[in-house]
């Protein structure tokens, strides 16, 4: 398990960052999909639209050249109306929503009609269908802008038309038939495009035949100049995000111009449309991830704090184990490991080590007379005076056990560690705590140096002796003193005293 509490939620909040992008990624591509799945959709309905339209135009341009063609056979013309009528619209549409066929002269009198065998006197050389033919002999198939027909209250209606031309290519009249917009309006309505999709079928030049949504005053309107009908006209099909001219709403547009006529058709699904269900979803799933994140987080954070707060007990019992109660300072055991921590680094180093052994001078009588709760205290204030003393960070100062103490001071030679060793002895005088059997009258502690660059020592454990060796010369010259260094006599303490360490 990992020791640094802060990582666990950087991982959490790394891990909420991945699954986030993951949800990101992963809605990105559903959105793409529905823009997809709609774009195919309204690619079929165009298809499939365009298909009727020209399947149906085709049809009815076949019987205007039907017509076209029986009046230029010989002797056509001049057949008793009731054959005439018979021989020249045969096999002509009739479908619903198609108009009469007529045939005109060249001023545009209606000379034939496919409903009447007596036409109906009008004259349409007012129209654009009659005018295209009379001045451009090479209009071939000609679709008419819409208008009110004359001749039925059908409603609005475009209308195809063909030249007929005498032999020597003069102008004859034109074959037309007329065929209401209501068609495209009924086709229109059969298809599904969504709540605002529209569609919408013009001429090429921009004049609008039929939409849906249906608007009567839109028919015949003229798209030129708006910027879709430009892209419209731009190429024979494509696709694009627009907004409509006429009602304002953004939609994605498919338009195709139908092979063979001038016609234009689009249709369009509204943007807000394609990406209804989508975003939807990736509300639901967007917030379940929000969710899910935060609560992952959440948890880390908990779960950081708990860490957080076992790691700080255990370091607190950690330094408890390592800690003696009464005087704050390290205990035996700790000591040992450091002493042998050391050790090993001054026989790398070769730097010098020193170790004070600290005891209290008649301490067992100091107990006698004023009690052991009060020679607690006093071994607590040596404890401080000893702390005092030593200042480096790596100075290590230990409960011995008992009343004796010990101080371990890496890279200091012998004379810096006679001095700390004498500032510790005066400290503790200094305390003037009253002890009468004692021949100094207040607590003292006498001092024992050993260090490794006055002598050279075999073992840890004959360093230490060193040390303790230095503490009897310190008691033997009277106590509250200092002794240590080459002149140290040899250890002459039973080996029973000695401390039970070894290097
Ligand atoms: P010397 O000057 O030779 O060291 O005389 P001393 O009386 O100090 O000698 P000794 O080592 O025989 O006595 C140590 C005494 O320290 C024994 C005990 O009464 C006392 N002592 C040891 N540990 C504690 C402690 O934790 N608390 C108290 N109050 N006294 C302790
Ligand atoms: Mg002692
Ligand atoms: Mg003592």
């Amino acid at each position: 398990m990992t020791r640094r509490p802060n990582s666990i939620i950087g991982v959490s909040v790394f891990i909420a960052c991945a699954m986030l992008a993951i949800a990101g990624w992963v809605l990105t591509q559903m959105r793409h999909d529905a823009l997809r799945r709609s774009q195919e959709a309204a690619v079929n309905v165009s298809l499939l639209v365009e298909r009727d339209i020209s399947r149906n135009l085709e049809i009815y341009d076949l019987s205007l050249q039907a017509v076209a063609d029986g009046l230029r056979r010989p002797g056509v013309a001049e057949l008793p109306p009731d054959i005439r009528q018979m021989v020249l619209f045969d096999g002509a549409a009739f479908a619903k929503d198609l108009g009469s066929l007529l045939v005109t002269d060249a001023t545009g009198n209606v000379i034939i009609d496919s409903r009447y065998l007596t036409p109906r006197p009008v004259n349409v050389a007012d129209r654009d269908y009659f005018q295209i033919h009379r001045d451009r002999p090479d209009a071939g198939l000609y679709v008419s802008h819409p208008f009110e027909p004359r001749l039925s209250d059908g409603g609005t209606t475009i209308a195809l038309s063909r030249r007929l031309s005498r032999p020597d290519g003069s102008f004859a009249g034109v074959v037309v038939g007329t065929m209401r917009v209501n068609y495209f309006r009924r086709l229109f309505a059969g298809m599904n495009l969504g709540d605002n999709g529209s569609m919408a079928l013009m001429l090429d030049d921009g004049t609008m035949l039929m939409r849906r949504p249906y608007d009567s005053k839109v028919i015949g309107r003229s798209l030129k100049g708006t910027a879709n009908y430009m892209r419209f006209a731009q190429a024979p099909s494509g696709d694009f995000f627009g907004t409509a001219a006429i009602d304002g709403v953004e939609r994605w547009y498919a338009f195709r111009h139908i092979a063979g006529f001038p016609l234009i058709l689009d249709v369009a699904l509204a943007t807000h449309d394609i990406y209804e269900e989508w975003r939807w979803r990736a509300w639901i799933i967007g917030s379940l991830m929000v969710a899910l994140d935060l609560l992952i987080v959440a948890l880390a954070v908990l779960f950081a704090q708990q860490l957080k707060r076992r790691l700080a007990m255990e370091s607190e019992l950690r330094s408890l184990a390592r800690t003696d109660g009464l005087t704050r300072l390290c205990n035996r055991r700790s000591f040992d490991d450091m002493a042998q921590a050391e050790w090993r680094r001054e026989q790398r180093s070769d730097l010098p080590l020193s170790l004070l052994m600290i005891d209290v001078d008649h301490f067992k009588g100091f107990n006698d007379m004023y009690g052991h709760s009060a020679g607690d205290d006093a071994l607590a204030a040596v404890a401080a005076c000893i702390s005092e003393a030593i200042r480096r960070p790596d100075d290590t100062a230990a409960r011995y056990g008992g009343e004796e103490f010990t101080v371990l001071l890496p890279n200091t030679p012998l004379d810096g560690a006679l001095r700390i060793a004498e500032t510790i002895r005066a400290a503790v005088q200094a305390l003037e705590r009253h002890h009468v059997a004692s021949v100094h009258h207040v607590v003292t502690v006498s001092v024992g140096v050993a260090c490794t660059d006055a002598q050279r020592y075999a073992t840890l454990r004959a360093f230490i002796n060193a040390a303790d060796a230095a503490l009897y010369e310190a008691k033997g010259g009277g106590r509250n003193r200092v002794a240590g260094g080459p002149d140290t006599a040899a250890p002459d303490v039973p080996v029973a005293a000695a401390p039970k360490i070894s290097a």
